[in-house]
């Protein structure tokens, strides 16, 4: 007998129908003999549905007040989930309890619309375990210290699955949703795209943070965190598929890197459009200048992601650096009117039509040559670089977003990636 959490997202849960099938699903498990926590997602499109309610009424400000309405608002989809699936499965004959996360409870910290769990309680959910019930716990919310509910951000069902299971120190933690596993990148992009039967979880969070939104970057850094054992598998399969075949399906993030006999150089290729990339130009170059640049930017509560200074040619330099594309116009004007005033600069150009391409690998620790390998495929397709950030791992570029798809594909096959290739390339694959 293991304990074994479930998280459930939004498709999986779009309609009654789709809730009896994960009832079903669910009560499979419990028969085989299974302790089960199911953390579902509110219905598909109900969040941006309440979310839009909400914003009719009060379309701009975010004030720590309206920030709390928003959560008031958006949290209740993942109560209704919750409700409606342990009747699902009382109707099957199994019993089930629903909590929300103010029951539990889930402790956040007050951030509302982007809270960060700080504990949970276990011992309401074990004490129902013992008594052979499964425990349906909602996704995506909690309570701050001051008992205001809270929301953990968009996505944050993914992140509540994992907590739950590091906090009752689940066996797994199984991750349905609507893809059947992590690919080496979008198939949408790239049709040959492969399903890998295992990543790395330094490659899952590389894979997260650079615009695969497979699972909520969070939770990658939770499941990290507490060594949670955490598999991504499709919600569309037949709910009676063999219990054994369900439970080696998908995408199992591992810990054990050496384990994997066969270690592909580069795991995926991600890509992200939601960047914008800045230059202030003719800047002095001396001590502080880069925190007179994004002190200010900072202080905004603006993130910055690729940042390159350049060696100055008589005194001067040009300073670049990328935001999301939401904040790229209040970047500029901070710039505008505070930065370049300040430091004499010559001037400020900017393009939101930038993306960021990236090739994720563990690999790329023990092989030379990786990143001449990117950069010489691009060439081959007339791409021009116009930033680049690498770590340990992975190797990303800045290009102009009209060649995005172009770049990921080519990527994709110059590293061995494509489906057929993977025969002969002696790439784990599905
Ligand atoms: N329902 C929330 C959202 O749509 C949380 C989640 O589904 O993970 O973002
Ligand atoms: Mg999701």
């Amino acid at each position: 007998m293991a304990l074994i959490v479930h998280k459930y997202g939004g498709t999986s849960m779009g309609s009654t129908e789709r809730i009896k099938s994960v009832a079903q699903r669910v009560a499979k498990w419990v028969r085989a003999g299974h302790q089960l926590v199911v953390v579902p997602s509110a219905m598909s499109g109900e969040t941006n549905r309440l979310l839009g309610l909400a914003r009719e009424l009060m379309p701009q400000a975010s004030t720590p007040e309206v920030l709390r309405e928003l959560d008031a608002v958006a949290a209740t989809g993942e109560q209704v989930s919750v409700g409606l699936l342990a009747l699902a499965l009382q109707a099957q004959g199994v019993p089930a309890v629903s909590y929300g996360g103010w029951q539990v409870p889930v402790r956040t910290d007050s951030a509302h619309t982007k809270a960060r769990i700080t504990s949970i309680d276990d011992k309401r959910v074990r004490a129902d375990l013992a008594k052979g019930w499964v425990v349906i716990i909602t996704g995506f919310q909690g309570i701050d210290e001051a008992g205001n509910v809270t929301t953990l951000g968009r996505g944050g069902s993914d992140t509540s699955a994992v907590a739950v299971a590091a906090a009752l120190k689940a066996d797994e933690c199984l991750i349905y949703t609507d893809v059947d596993g992590v690919y080496t990148t979008d198939p949408r992009i790239v049709p040959q795209a492969r399903r890998l039967n295992s990543i790395s979880f330094e490659e899952m969070l590389e894979m997260a943070s650079l615009g695969s939104k497979v699972l909520q970057i969070r939770s990658v850094e939770f499941a990290g965190k507490y060594r949670v054992p955490l598999r991504v598998l499709s919600s569309f399969t037949p709910w009676d598929l063999a219990l054994e075949e369900e439970a080696r399906s998908g995408t199992l993030i591992t810990f054990e890197e050496d384990e994997k006999m066969e270690q592909a150089v580069v795991a995926g290729i991600a890509f992200n459009r939601d960047e914008a990339k800045i230059s202030v130009i003719g800047v002095p170059d001396k001590p502080g200048i880069a925190y007179q640049i994004l002190g200010p930017v900072a202080d905004a509560n603006i993130d910055i992601d690729v940042i390159i200074q350049n060696m100055s040619h008589s005194g001067r330099t040009d300073f670049s650096f990328t935001v999301h594309r939401n904040d790229y116009a209040r970047t500029m004007e901070v710039l505008r009117q505070q930065v370049v005033p300040a430091l004499a600069a010559t001037d400020v150009v900017g393009d939101p039509k930038i993306c960021k391409v990236s090739i994720v690998g563990i690999g790329m620790r023990s092989h030379v040559g990786v990143a001449s390998k990117m950069f010489r495929t691009l060439s081959e397709e007339g791409i021009n670089i116009q930033m680049i950030t690498t770590s340990e791992i992975k190797t990303s570029v800045v290009i102009d977003e009209k060649y995005m798809e172009l770049a990921v594909r080519a990527l994709h096959k110059a590293f061995g990636l494509d489906e057929e290739q993977a025969a002969v390339g002696g790439l784990e694959t599905r």
